[in-house]
């Protein structure tokens, strides 16, 4: 009676739990794994600063509105800190130092050398005009440069719930208004625009992640075994919710993979086929009718959640923080949990759906395809070529004349068809040979991680945790500032 009185109160508590304490939990049972000193895993945890804005704008009415904004630079051990500007209702200190932390991490895991951060500006961005937007982006710039917390070598924005690539364009030119002569200022934002020195494959990077990520997933085969499924992305029924930017690329991914989506969840409904639904009609009806709700060929619900809690092989949250929860988790069917979104799920969720057996796939590893594209949108910005540019002729010519010494080696002649599948390798080529890599080997890490401290006791999340404070720690240590 006490003890289930103990653990209910405990449970109460970790809902209770703030994004932040719920993300340094997950911290706190990984560290457990290792023996660095307290002290270094404190300086690790903690966010190493953070800023609040607030400052006027002009409404196109007329009115003055103040506007709330932040800036969190969780780690400090790599310079630049990287991570996303979001624009939502729900934006504040806590959320915003909760996505630098998970941005910390996620770097590690993916071996990227950048600390982590975060931004947002508290607002539904429906509510605003185009120049308002414009208005509002320039002065957070200013803010930033103001306060040092932007700079190529200091800290970088990227694109993140909602906000584009337009929004990086802003603030590309108020930070190139600021600093004239700077030869590296390009660098100082990523997820630019292709013509204002972004780089190809940026805005699909996350969503192509989560798919390649996924795709290794489901290749081993034991791993597999072990949530009831086939190897293989073929034929697997996936229900996604949310399609925005992240959601769409990766349910496209997903289906060119030969995955089923069976279903797709906006804020305003879900649309079901078990069939499997036509990724591309669906987005191109919402772009037509502004919305997916009652899109022909498919069972519509009128509340979105619904479809969360259909029967599939995998379920991908691509939307916002806190979405499976300990009031839905009981009722979720699916095997593998891809967290697309970051903090998708719920201490609570997690632990109801672990004990069902379902296999969670954690953010901080599977949506790291975004800012691994932006890692190599800043290589280009600093060596100021495009990739492949260099390359791409050469190696084109060295595969014509292997091609030609084959054909007069054994008199085979290869058809056009056959010739134009070999071609030097351009920037899209490159962006996705080394996300995929990038996905690969993080996995197999996460993998190796799992299997060393047994696989019972260490789950994806702990494990990629694991992974995370490791690099971490080293850098710190090789500053010398702990023995
Ligand atoms: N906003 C993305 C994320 O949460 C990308 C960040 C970046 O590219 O810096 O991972």
């Amino acid at each position: 009676m006490h003890s289930n009185r103990f653990y209910q109160g405990m449970t109460q508590m970790l809902e209770k739990q703030s994004f932040f304490q719920k993300v340094n939990a997950n911290f706190d049972k990984a560290s457990r794994f290792t023996d660095y000193p307290q002290g270094l895993l404190e300086q690790i945890k903690v966010c190493n600063s953070s800023c609040h804005f607030t400052f006027p704008i002009k409404r196109d009415d007329g009115s003055i509105q103040t506007i709330h904004g932040w800036r969190a630079e969780h780690s400090h051990h790599n310079l630049p800190t990287k991570g996303g500007l979001r624009y939502s209702t729900l934006v504040n200190e806590d959320e915003i130092m909760a996505l630098a932390a998970l941005m910390t991490y996620k770097c590690a895991i993916v071996d990227i050398p950048f600390g982590g951060a975060k931004g947002g500006i508290q607002l539904d961005r429906n509510e605003y005009s185009e120049s308002e937007l414009e208005r509002i982006t320039r002065r957070y710039t200013y803010e930033l440069i103001q306060k040092n917390y932007i700079g190529p070598g200091i800290d970088v924005p990227a694109p993140d719930f909602g906000t584009s690539e337009n929004e990086m364009a802003w603030i590309l030119d108020t930070y190139l208004t600021m600093s004239p002569d700077k030869l590296d200022a390009i660098a100082c934002v990523t997820g630019k625009p292709i013509e204002q020195n972004g780089i190809q494959g940026r805005r699909e990077a996350t969503g192509r992640g989560v798919a390649f990520g996924l795709e290794e997933v489901c290749s081993h085969k034991d791993d597999m075994k072990q949530v009831g499924l086939e190897s293989g992305l073929k034929g697997k029924s996936i229900v996604i919710q949310g399609f925005g930017n992240v959601g769409y690329h990766a349910a496209k991914y997903l289906t060119e993979a030969e995955a089923n989506i069976i279903a797709i969840a906006e804020i305003d409904g879900a649309v079901y086929n078990q069939k499997g639904l036509d990724v591309e009609k669906v987005a191109a009806y919402r772009e037509e009718t502004g919305s997916i709700r009652h899109y022909p060929d498919a069972t519509f619900f009128e509340n979105p959640y619904d479809s969360l809690e259909l029967e599939c092989d995998i379920l991908v949250p691509a939307a916002l923080e806190n979405q499976l929860t300990a009031e839905n988790a009981p009722r979720i069917k699916a095997r593998i949990i891809g967290e697309a979104a970051n903090g998708p799920t719920t201490a609570k969720a997690d632990a109801i759906l672990r004990k069902r057996g379902a296999m969670i796939i954690p953010d901080t590893y599977l949506n790291a395809g975004g800012v691994t594209v932006s890692y190599f949108e800043w290589l280009r910005n600093l060596s100021h070529v495009g990739f492949g540019r260099l390359a791409r002729r050469f190696e084109e010519s060295t595969y014509n004349a292997m091609f030609r010494a084959v054909e007069r080696a054994t008199g085979y002649q290869f058809s056009e068809k056959e010739r134009r599948t070999v071609h030097g390798a351009d920037e899209t080529d490159l962006v996705n040979s080394g996300l995929q890599d990038t996905m690969i080997n993080a996995y197999q890490e996460i993998r190796d991680t799992r299997s060393k401290y047994g696989k019972n006791r260490v789950n994806n999340r702990t494990a990629a945790f694991i992974t995370a404070i490791h690099r971490i720690a080293r850098s710190y240590m090789q500053l010398g500032i702990f023995p």
